[in-house]
Parts: structure tokens; sequence; C-alpha cells
């Protein structure tokens, strides 16, 4: 195990010990309670961005592995329809098109297992023209052990994570890898699978002594944790943000509170919570919002399960994130869900 490794168990130790555990959150119908939502402001009517989303494709050929085309029966609401999910792509990019956005992004998990999965969806979104930034999810990594080095290289991602910020809303977006340190990403004879599966112990041990309630921070194989280096990029990209008044999306495949070192991770975005519009993720594949701290925790709805297609479109105004539901997308029964802006940060991203 590296020393840098060591010092940073050392650390999340330290901030375990101290912090306790349990993370605060709640439903859906308590979002307007929270630090964002509690100075609604009047909605204007001109968006100044516009992107897509999808999460979940999870493309593959089941008959070529000797199984049935959909898993389930073909009408139940946990169904998965693999082979459906091309058309489901293309429907989606039809939509980004025609409300213009001015990006999409793909939340992980785009191929179901093997690495010739990423053929077709890759083609697809080549042909759309769109500007697409992925996200890594756990199932990238369901290839060959050779294969799972060529995995970003496959997907043209300039790093694991990774920023940018989207000039006509002065917005920043924050693309996180929650698989960072994950016993599934790397191949076993590697130095970094060793520390993932160093780190996995070192969680378990600790989240079950602690007794602690919340079930999803329990470390699981298909989740991983960010690590020290990732978490300091993740600070600096807030401070910037700070510094320049800007909002802030921080995407990854796997929810915020079924990361690993999760308590580590608020650490870090404590103190930016007033620049922080939401976590978003995927990987629930039934979609869930929560309140993390203050923070609202969107994960979108999988477009492979069920006998429908998900995907959904942000849009941003001076004041607000509003995301818009198509297919089954639904945000516990409405079609959108709005997230204002922390006043303070909103006066410096209200343009002429
Ligand atoms: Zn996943």
């Amino acid at each position: 195990m590296s020393s840098s490794l060591q010092a940073y168990i050392f650390a999340l130790l330290l901030s375990l010990s101290s912090l306790g555990f349990g993370a605060e959150s709640e439903g859906l119908k308590n979002l307007e309670h929270a630090q964002h939502l509690e100075l609604a402001q009047p909605k204007g009517s001109k968006s100044l961005l516009k992107f897509g989303v999808i999460a979940d494709m999870q493309f593959y050929d089941p008959l070529k592995y000797g199984n049935k085309a959909v898993k389930g029966k073909a009408s139940d609401r946990r169904s998965r329809h693999y082979l459906k999910t091309p058309d489901r792509l293309r429907e989606a990019i039809g939509k980004f098109k025609k409300h213009h956005t001015a990006f999409a992004f793909n939340l992980g998990d785009l191929i179901d297992r093997g690495f010739e999965s990423y053929d077709i969806p890759l083609e697809i979104m080549e042909e759309s023209d769109l500007e697409w930034h992925h996200v890594l999810g756990n199932h990238e990594y369901s290839v060959e052990d050779e294969e799972k080095p060529l995995v970003l290289g496959r997907l043209g991602m300039p790093a694991p994570y990774y920023q940018f910020v989207a000039e006509s809303a002065n917005m920043r977006f924050v693309v996180l890898n929650a698989n960072e340190y994950s016993t599934l990403a790397f191949p076993k004879d590697t130095e970094r699978y060793e520390e993932s599966k160093a780190l996995k112990k070192m969680f378990k041990a600790k989240y079950k002594k602690s007794g602690a309630d919340d079930p999803w921070c329990v470390p699981e194989g298909i989740s991983g944790a960010l690590g020290a280096s990732q978490l300091e990029f993740l600070r600096g990209a807030l401070e910037e943000a700070e510094l320049l008044n800007q909002q802030v999306l921080i995407m990854s495949h796997q929810p915020a509170d079924w990361i690993w070192d999760y308590h580590a991770l608020m650490d870090t975005v404590r103190p930016f919570r007033k620049n922080i519009i939401a976590f978003m993720s995927g990987h629930l594949h039934t979609g869930d919002e929560d309140i993390l701290e203050g923070i609202p925790s969107i994960s979108l709805k999988a477009m492979f399960e069920s006998p429908e297609n998900a995907f959904t479109i942000g849009k941003v105004y001076a004041n607000r994130l509003e995301l818009h539901e198509y297919g089954r997308q639904k945000f516990e029964g409405k079609k959108s869900l709005t997230l204002y802006f922390s006043p303070n940060v909103s006066s410096a991203t209200q343009h002429p």
C-alpha cells in the first residue's frame, strides 16, 4: 500500500470518528426546506443553457451471451430491455437536438458487459454531432481484465474526473469518478486493485463498528471511493466556483451516499453548499430524490429498465435549474423538478 493511501486512510479514520454516522436525508417532499429553496425567486422565461442527460443505458446483446432479449416480464416496471436501448438513445438525441441542448451527459453504465458493447452506443453518439460528456459507472468495467485500462480511451474521456464551465450560464459542471478505488475497475494483479480491496475492507469494518444506519454507505463492489487526490481536485473546483460566484452541479454515476468515502466527500463540499445546486447521478435504476446536508441529490432513472424510455433535459435560468422528464422519468409524479440557486450566488449569475 502506498504511503499516500495510508495517509488518506488515517485522515478518513479521524473524520469518521469525529463526525458520527447517519446521513441527513429526507424525501423530495421536504425539498422546499432545503437551504437552496428557502428563498424561491420568481420564474423568468429565458433559459441561459440547456443540456441533455441519459443514465444507465446498459447496452449489450443478450442473445450473443445466451440470454433472453428482455430480462423479466416485458410489461413489468423493473423489466430490462437491452436491445431497445439503441432506439431509446436515438429518441433522446432527437429530443436534445430539437431543444438545442448545448451538450449531453451520459451518467455511466453505458454498457452492461463486454468491451464490444461500446461500439453501438458510441457510434450513435458520434453520429449525433452532439458534444457528449461521459461519467464512469461500475458497468464500464464489466469487461476482461486486460480491457479495463482501455475504457477511458474508448470513451474518449479527458480523465476519469474532470470539470468544465458553461459560460452562457456561468455554471460549473464537476464530473467525479466514484470508481477511482474500486475492486471492479482494475485488473487483479495491480497495486490499485490491492489498494481498493484494502479500502473496501477498512470501510466495511468502520461502518459496521459504528452501527451506521445509513444502508447506502456500506461498501459494496458496485461502488467505490473517490480518494484523496480526487477530493483535492473537487475542493479546488469548488474554491474557484466560490471565487467566481458560480453554481456547481456535481455529477457521478453512483449517488453521493453510495460512495465509500461519503463522509470525506461531505467534509469537502460542506463549506461550499451555497454554490452547489445538486449532486446528480444514475445507478439506482428506479430514480431517487434526496437531501444530503441541505444539498439535493437527484438520481435519474435507467434508460434500459422498464417498458418506457427515460431521459432528462436540464434548463438553466438566472435563478434556477429545471429538470424536465421524458418517457417515464418522473420526479415523484411531477413532470419537472425546479432547484433554485442560493440567492447570494444567483445575483452574480443574473445576465441582462
Ligand atoms: Zn451502476
